[in-house]
């Protein structure tokens, strides 16, 4: 058996994630309790999820969920082009495109999926893609597959991105996060604005991590900023503040009905289930209401205490008003075990390594909730101190 593996060199890929501290393990929770998780008869208190406002185990979500089901049973049993669409997905995108202010929204299974079938679909050969370089892989893998040529600007790097702008041919697609998914800072999204009207260019703004979170009725940063109507492509998922799961792009009714007929992972692909369509539609309502301000303002006053407290420890914390807290560690293997400490503290906080992030930037990645209480924080404060406190002199300076 090992034999007819060897030329693919299974093993020895294994043993250099290992060696080089890039290994990865998937580790089942046994039970998922709001900010709480269980595994194996322990807990920790989750300072990892992008949960952001405590929906996915809200009373709203499980009752929309069970009511799905009751009414729309399991899966939706083709792909939307076939026999997939049901009402349910066309008034959640009608919802969409009202909340983000376009003319059409699109749904997709997945975030990823949404990246993957539109850039393709907008821009190929001839064309141009410049992207931030920290924007998401699948922002990456899908300017990829488009075949277009690809330009990175440094993050964040207005000169540079005009002077991409200035010799970019065809038809060209300024690609950013709002807010970026590994650091937590925000683009510079007006000034992108100017820019790519400036040069007649397009662009997508992946408010992944900033809908529900940022804006007025958690539109996501682009329509707190003022600029949501000189975004052309408005991409996010419903995994992170939706509580739930599966993407949209929200843009012109002509680039939707271009999506339609180009956007393979929308044409081949089973329709997301109905009730989760149906799900979706309520979490959004929730965003919306009062409710869903009221979290907001528990989240940033949650992640105000979080960066208040990193500072009190020494950690200068982003200034943006994000959720996403990085502290940066830089190697691979000191942030694994300041990770594994904390985990024995009982805080769940995933060490972040290359290749999401760059070699030598590793990190812990901390996500404040709006179900995080005083005390919690408070005690993750003494456990990164705790956590840190034997690193430090041989951390590099972030
Ligand atoms: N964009 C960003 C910025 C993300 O952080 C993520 C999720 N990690 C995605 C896209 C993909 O979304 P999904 O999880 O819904 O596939």
């Amino acid at each position: 058996m090992e034999e007819r593996t060897e030329p693919w060199n299974i093993a020895a890929q294994l043993d250099e994630l290992r060696a080089q501290g890039l290994w990865r393990e998937l580790r089942p929770l046994d039970e998922v309790d709001g900010v709480i998780v269980r595994a194996g008869g322990r807990e920790w208190i989750n300072f990892s999820s992008n949960d952001y406002l405590g929906l996915a185990g809200s009373p709203e979500i499980r009752t929309a969920l069970a009511e799905g089901v009751a009414r729309y049973g399991g899966g939706s049993g083709a792909s939307r082009l076939v026999c997939g669409t049901h009402r349910v997905h066309v008034e959640l995108e009608e919802a969409l495109a009202d909340f983000k202010g376009t003319e059409a929204a699109l749904t997709f299974s997945s975030g990823f999926a949404v990246a993957l079938g539109t850039i393709p679909a907008l821009v190929g050969a001839g064309d141009t893609l410049i992207l931030d370089k920290l924007c998401h892989a699948s922002l990456v893998d899908a300017a990829r597959l488009s075949g277009a040529t690809i330009r990175v600007f440094p993050h964040n790097h207005l000169e540079k991105l005009e002077r991409l702008l200035k010799t970019a041919k065809g038809r060209v697609l300024v690609v950013t996060e709002s807010i970026f998914s590994m650091d937590g800072d925000a683009a510079p999204l007006r000034e992108i604005v100017e820019l790519k009207e400036k040069h007649g260019a397009w662009l997508l703004v992946d408010e992944a991590h900033a809908v529900g979170v940022l804006g007025p009725q958690g539109r996501g940063l682009a329509a707190e900023l003022g600029v949501a109507q000189r975004v052309d492509l408005h991409m996010g998922t419903m995994s992170k503040a939706f509580g739930l799961s599966g993407g949209y792009l929200a843009a012109s009714r002509k680039v939707i009905d271009l999506l339609i007929n180009r956007a393979r992972s929308f044409i081949y692909s089973t329709a997301p289930p109905f009730h989760l369509a149906h799900a979706i539609s309520v979490a959004l309502n929730v965003l919306r209401s009062e409710k869903g301000e009221v979290l907001r303002q528990t989240l940033h006053d949650n992640a105000q205490t979080m960066k208040d407290i990193l500072r009190s420890i020494g950690i200068e914390p982003q200034l943006t008003p994000s959720a996403i807290l990085p502290v940066i560690l830089g190697d691979e293997e000191l942030a694994m075990s300041a990770s594994t400490r904390l985990r024995e503290a009982g805080f769940l906080i995933p060490c972040i390594r290359y290749p999401t992030v760059a070699r030598g930037r590793a990190r812990l990645r901390v996500t404040a909730c709006a179900m995080h209480s005083l005390a919690q924080i408070q005690s993750l404060g003494a456990a990164l101190l705790a956590a840190l406190h034997r690193f430090k002199a041989t951390t590099p300076d972030p």
